[in-house]
């Protein structure tokens, strides 16, 4: 049995006076929850007021991005050593909006100025890469754009992009990690992923995962789905085989509705 996970991704929500209410607030109704692993990754400014919130609860710390460097000229990056000294145990990475790829955006948010979010397959690689060397879990991101799925994409994108991610990994890296199907046409969109469809994508991916590294490790790796993720539809998901969790955007900026689907998870995990 795989301890599910519920990972709250924050995005650019929160100052450090929001995020202290938020994490206190997810702390009194969770802080000491079974059966359900919960991770919050807020903005890189909120790390070390979220940390001071979350101490001595079961609830941990994870950041949304990372540098493979350690230090140096790199204006506006972190590095490993720098989240670790913030609290994180876990790094979000390779995630869409980080690709430059979004379920939805303004008009004039233009294909060239999404490439300010400049993450590619290789970039991913190296990323996951220094969250390892500092041991950190990386929670690693893929999944099609709405125009890739309406083309019969789907497989192949997800699976370029994981094998990319995962290239010139030993079994024992690979089994470090978490990781996460989202559908991009689904993330911030409302749109959620028919229950059995990303059960049968995360399938697909425990597939790449026993290629990459071997069938032990692929039983025991978290995959989690992701993309509009919310209490109603957390109970169909949750009830998927192959789905060990959540990484959640909108519902884990209010306390009571991410506590309510760390309680399915546990709930569904203890049953
Ligand atoms: C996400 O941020 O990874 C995400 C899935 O967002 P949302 O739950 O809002 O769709």
């Amino acid at each position: 049995m795989r301890t599910p996970i519920m990972a709250g991704n924050w995005k650019m929500n929160c100052d450090n006076d929001e995020a202290w209410q938020l994490a206190s607030a997810i702390v009194e109704r969770a802080g000491d929850v079974e059966g359900c692993e919960v991770v919050l990754c807020p903005a890189a400014t909120a790390l070390t007021t979220v940390q001071a919130a979350i101490e001595d609860t079961v609830i941990r710390l994870g950041a949304q991005n990372i540098f493979w460097e350690e230090k140096g000229a790199y204006t506006g990056e972190l590095s490993g050593p720098m989240l670790v000294s913030c609290g994180c145990q876990y790094v979000i990475i390779g995630h869409s909006e980080r690709r430059g790829r979004f379920g939805s955006v303004a008009d004039d948010f233009t294909p060239e100025l999404q490439q300010v979010f400049g993450d590619t397959d290789s970039s991913v690689n190296r990323k996951v890469k220094a969250a390892l060397s500092y041991d950190l879990t990386p929670i690693v991101c893929c999944g099609e754009l709405l125009s890739e799925r309406q083309a019969g994409k789907t497989d192949e994108v997800v699976a370029g992009q994981l094998r990319a991610a995962l290239a010139g990994f030993a079994a024992d890296q690979v089994a470090r990690l978490v990781l996460a199907y989202e559908p991009v046409w689904a993330i911030g969109t409302g749109e959620v992923c028919e229950a059995d469809e990303a059960n049968r994508v995360l399938g697909l991916i425990r597939g790449i995962v026993t290629e990459c590294a071997d069938e032990s490790v692929a039983q025991r790796m978290r995959i989690l789905y992701g993309g509009s993720v919310k209490p109603d539809n957390v109970p169909g998901l949750m009830d998927q085989p192959e789905i060990d969790g959540g990484l959640v955007g909108g519902a884990s900026l209010q306390a009571d509705s991410f506590c309510e689907l760390i309680e399915v998870a546990a709930e569904v995990n203890s049953g």
